[in-house]
C-alpha cells in the first residue's frame, strides 16, 4: 500500500463478547502469539497502532497478556465523572490505571440501544481527555435511511460538531483524538462499504473538521473505517487515501482473522 501521511490505526471491538473470562485469556494468548511471532507493532511509525477494546472484566487479562505485544487496550465506554456517587460508573483516570491507553466513544450501539446523545459523549470526551496518556476514538455514521435520504454528510458532521465541541485543536494536531467513521448499515451485516463509498464519507469527514479548525488539523487526524471489516476487505479499504485504519468488530473475535486485518493494514 502506498505511503500516507498518517500512521494506520487497527482496533478491534469485541462489543459483549466473549461470555466468559477463560475464553476472553484464550483469545489473548493467541492474538499475543501471533504477533510476538513476526510483528513488530508500535516499533515503527511504519507499522499499524494496534488497540483492543475487551469488555471491562477483562481489561486486566489484556493489558498481562498483550504486554510485549506492541497491541494496546482501550475500554468501550466510560463515564464522564471522576470519582464519588455514580454508581456502575467507570472513571477516564481509573482506565488509565488499569494500563488502558484508548477509550472507544459514541459507538452506533451506544448511541441507538442506550440512547447516548452528541452531548454526552462530548461530557465523556472532554473528561477522557484530562488523562494525559488516554487517547479517543470518537465514532460517528449514518443510519440506512439517512443514508438513502442523501443525509450522510449532515449527519456526521453534526456528529463530529458536536462531539468535539470545545475542543482544542492543538488536542487534534497531538493525535489524541481518532474519528472511526461507521455507517450503521454497515456494522454486523456483512454488508462492508465499498472503498470508494468509506473515500467519499471520509472526505466528508476531514471537510467537516475542515470547516471546524482549519485543513492543516483536518490532515492530521486519522479516519478509521469500520463495519463488517474483514481480511479479504482490508488491504482494498486501506489502498484509500483518506481511510486510515480499520475498526472490526466480528473478525476481530477470532485471532488469526484479527491478525490477517492488521496485515492487511501494513
Ligand atoms: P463489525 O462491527 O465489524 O462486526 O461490523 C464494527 C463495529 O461495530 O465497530
Amino acid at each position: 500500500t502506498s505511503i500516507k501521511p498518517r500512521r494506520p490505526i487497527v482496533a478491534g471491538n469485541w462489543k459483549l463478547n466473549p461470555s466468559t473470562r477463560a475464553e476472553a485469556i484464550t483469545l489473548l494468548k493467541l492474538l499475543a502469539a501471533n504477533f510476538l511471532n513476526n510483528r513488530n507493532t508500535n516499533q515503527s511509525a511504519d507499522t499499524p497502532e494496534t488497540v483492543i477494546f475487551p469488555p471491562l472484566p477483562y481489561l486486566s487479562d489484556a493489558v498481562e497478556i498483550l504486554e510485549g505485544t506492541g497491541i494496546q487496550v482501550g475500554a468501550q465506554d466510560v463515564g464522564p465523572n471522576e470519582k464519588g456517587a455514580f454508581t456502575g460508573e467507570v472513571a477516564p483516570s481509573m482506565l488509565v490505571s488499569a494500563g488502558c491507553s484508548y477509550v472507544l466513544l459514541g459507538h452506533s450501539e451506544r448511541r441507538t440501544l442506550f440512547g447516548e446523545t452528541d452531548e454526552e459523549i462530548n461530557a465523556k470526551l472532554h473528561k477522557s481527555l484530562e488523562q494525559p496518556s488516554l487517547k479517543v476514538i470518537l465514532c460517528v455514521g449514518e443510519t440506512l435511511q439517512e443514508y438513502e435520504n442523501g443525509l450522510l454528510e449532515s449527519v456526521v458532521d453534526s456528529q463530529i460538531r458536536k462531539g468535539l465541541d470545545g475542543v482544542d485543536p492543538a488536542v487534534l494536531m497531538n493525535d489524541r483524538v481518532i474519528i472511526a467513521y461507521e455507517p450503521v448499515w454497515a456494522i454486523g451485516t456483512g454488508l462492508v462499504a465499498t472503498p470508494a463509498q468509506a473515500q467519499h464519507a471520509h472526505v466528508a469527514i476531514r471537510n467537516s473538521l475542515a470547516n471546524m479548525y482549519d485543513t492543516e488539523v483536518a490532515g492530521s487526524v486519522r479516519i478509521q473505517y469500520g463495519g463488517s471489516v474483514t481480511a479479504d476487505s482490508t488491504e482494498e479499504l486501506m489502498g484509500e487515501n483518506d481511510v486510515d485504519g480499520a475498526l472490526v468488530g466480528g473478525a476481530s473475535l477470532n485471532a488469526d482473522s484479527f491478525t490477517r486485518i492488521y496485515d492487511g493494514a501494513t
